[in-house]
C-alpha cells in the first residue's frame, strides 16, 4: 500500500484516483472545487485541505490538472505541493502542459530534494475508468522505478522516454494526430450524410476500416448519436495544439494540418461549443454544410 497524495479532480483525474483507492492505496485527494471530491471520498479517499496537505501526508503526489498555469496554481505558493515537500518524495504530474512549465516545476521539485516525474497519458475517460491508459513517462529512473506499480494501476501500455521532458513532446505529438484525425472524420461523415447515407452506420464502417482506429472506435457513439458531453473537451485540445505548434516552431517543422484543426477548434470553441467534446467537429461542419440531422 502506497501513501498518495491526488491533485485535481476533473474528467481524468476522478476515474484515475478511484482506480489507486481501490486498489488498497491510502489517498488524500485535494480539488479547487471541493464538491468535486465528494465521489472519491465516498470510495475512501481523505480529504487533504491544501495541495501543500496533500504533499505533505504522502510519498508519492500526483497532479491531473487542466493545464500548466493550473499546474503552476497547485505546485507554487504558500499552500502549493511544493511547500509540502521532503527529500525522498516523488511528484508525478499526468497533466498534458509545455516542456516550459514542466521544466519549471521539475527545478522547484529538484530545490526541494524530491523528484519529478512527467508522465502525461493517452487515452480518455473510458481507459482512464478501465485502467487502461497509455502512460508516457519521464524523469528520474529511480523514481520511475518506484512509481511503476502505481502506474500500473493505472495504465496498460507503459512507456519510459528519458531523463527529461521527453514525454511531453511524445504528448503533444501523439495528440495532434488525435485531433487531426477528429477533423478527417468531420470531413468523412458529413459528406456521406449530405449524400444520404446513414449515419449510424457510417461511423461504424469508418471504426472498421483501414482508416479506423480506437479513436474512430470510441467516438462511434458521440458522432453517431449527436451527443457531446466532453470526453475531452474543445478547449483542452486547442490547448494541446498551441503546445504542439510552439514545438513545431522551435524545432522548424511545419504542422499545416495541425494548424487547420486548431483553427476549426476555435471556430468551434467561438460558437459556444469550447465545453463539448472535440468530436464536435463533425456537428460544426453539418451546420456550415446546412445539413440537420
Ligand atoms: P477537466 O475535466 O477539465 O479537469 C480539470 C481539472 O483541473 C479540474 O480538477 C480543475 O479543478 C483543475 N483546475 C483547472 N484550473 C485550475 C486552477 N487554476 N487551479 C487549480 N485547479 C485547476 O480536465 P481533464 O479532462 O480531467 O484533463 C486533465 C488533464 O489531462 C489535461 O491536461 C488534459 O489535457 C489531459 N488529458 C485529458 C484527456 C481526456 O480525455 N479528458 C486525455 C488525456 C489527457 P475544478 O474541478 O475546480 O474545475
Amino acid at each position: 500500500m502506497a501513501n498518495i497524495g491526488w491533485i485535481g479532480l476533473g474528467n481524468m483525474g476522478t476515474p484515475m484516483s478511484t482506480n489507486l483507492i481501490k486498489a488498497g492505496n491510502a489517498v488524500a485527494v485535494w480539488n479547487r472545487t471541493k464538491a468535486k471530491a465528494d465521489a472519491v471520498i465516498s470510495e475512501g479517499a481523505a480529504w487533504a485541505d491544501t495541495p501543500r496537505a496533500a504533499a505533505a501526508a504522502s510519498d508519492f503526489i500526483f497532479t491531473m490538472v487542466a493545464d500548466g498555469a493550473s499546474l503552476h496554481a497547485v505546485t507554487f505558493g504558500a499552500d502549493g505541493l511544493i511547500a509540502g515537500l521532503a527529500p525522498g518524495k516523488i511528484v508525478i504530474d499526468m497533466s498534458t502542459v509545455s516542456v516550459e512549465e514542466s521544466a519549471q516545476v521539475n527545478e522547484a521539485v529538484e530545490a526541494a530534494g524530491a523528484k519529478f516525474l512527467r508522465a502525461p497519458v493517452t487515452g480518455s475517460t473510458m481507459l482512464a475508468q478501465s485502467g487502461t491508459l497509455g502512460i508516457l513517462a519521464s524523469g528520474d529512473k529511480a523514481a520511475y522505478d518506484k512509481t511503476f506499480p502505481l502506474f500500473e494501476i493505472l495504465g496498460g501500455n507503459q512507456f519510459y522516454l528519458g531523463g527529461g521532458d521527453e514525454a511531453r513532446v511524445m504528448k503533444l505529438s501523439l495528440n495532434l494526430m488525435i485531433a487531426t484525425t477528429m477533423q478527417m472524420e468531420a470531413e468523412a461523415v458529413v459528406l456521406a450524410e449530405k449524400a444520404g447515407l446513414d449515419v449510424a452506420q457510417v461511423v461504424e464502417i469508418i471504426a472498421g476500416s483501414a482508416a479506423g482506429s480506437p479513436l474512430t472506435g470510441y467516438k462511434k457513439v458521440p458522432i453517431g448519436t449527436g451527443n457531446y458531453a466532453a470526453a475531452f473537451s474543445v478547449k483542452l485540445m486547442i490547448k494541446d495544439l498551441k503546445l504542439a505548434g510552439a514545438v513545431g516552431q522551435q524545432y522548424g517543422v511545419k504542422l499545416e494540418s495541425t494548424n487547420l484543426t486548431r483553427a476549426r477548434l476555435e471556430l468551434a470553441d467561438s460558437k459556444g461549443y469550447g465545453d463539448l467534446d472535440f468530436s464536435v467537429l463533425t456537428k460544426l461542419l453539418e451546420e456550415e454544410s446546412g445539413y440537420t440531422r
